[in-house]
């Protein structure tokens, strides 16, 4: 069979576009930094630099509110203690653990060192989250998911850090 030069081209192109992305290191996202819409409120919050992230990482998306097993929408969740309650007083606890459990599998099947997160989720902030008063007060914390993968040696970074990552 013959093929065009521009037929050779795009195969080779294409073929140093795969071998790239094997070499390249996987990241786990949180899907609503990539303008998937799973918040709480059915909206996404793509507020990074999707671009430029995947010049430098094959990116992981996780939603560990919904890999919980929780609806989109659904009832806003804060941290109290060691449970987590939406705010009509569902404890949905075992849910946030779950998502966080799934999230670390996936770090592990995708061989993910590093998580960029979004920030002030009960899921998946890192040092500050809503402090459970459902006022929108900011304290001192990390969300469930967050916790988990950093107390197993995952590097999580939030959005705002994003230049440590690109
Ligand atoms: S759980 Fe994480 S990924 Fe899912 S909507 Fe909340 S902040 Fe985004």
């Amino acid at each position: 069979m013959i093929f065009s030069l521009d037929v050779q081209k795009s195969f080779v192109k294409n073929i140093r576009e795969k071998e790239r992305r094997i070499l390249m290191e996987n990241l786990l996202i949180s899907a609503c930094l990539l303008g998937i819409a799973c918040r709480y409120d059915g909206k996404s919050v793509k507020s990074v630099d999707v671009e430029a992230l995947r010049k430098k990482y094959n990116l992981i998306p996780v939603c560990p509110e919904i890999y919980g097993g929780l609806p989109t929408p659904r009832v806003p969740s804060e941290r109290q203690g060691e449970k987590t309650m939406m705010k009509d007083g569902t404890d949905v606890t075992e849910n946030y653990l779950r998502g966080a459990k799934i999230a670390y599998e996936l770090c592990l099947e995708f061989d993910c060192k590093k998580a960029l997160l979004k920030e002030r989720s009960p899921s998946c902030g890192k040092g500050k989250i809503y402090d459970g008063s459902f006022s929108g007060t900011l304290t001192d914390g990390n969300g469930v998911t967050a916790e988990y993968l950093m107390a197993r040696g995952i590097e999580v970074f939030g959005e705002s850090e994003i230049e440590k990552l690109i």
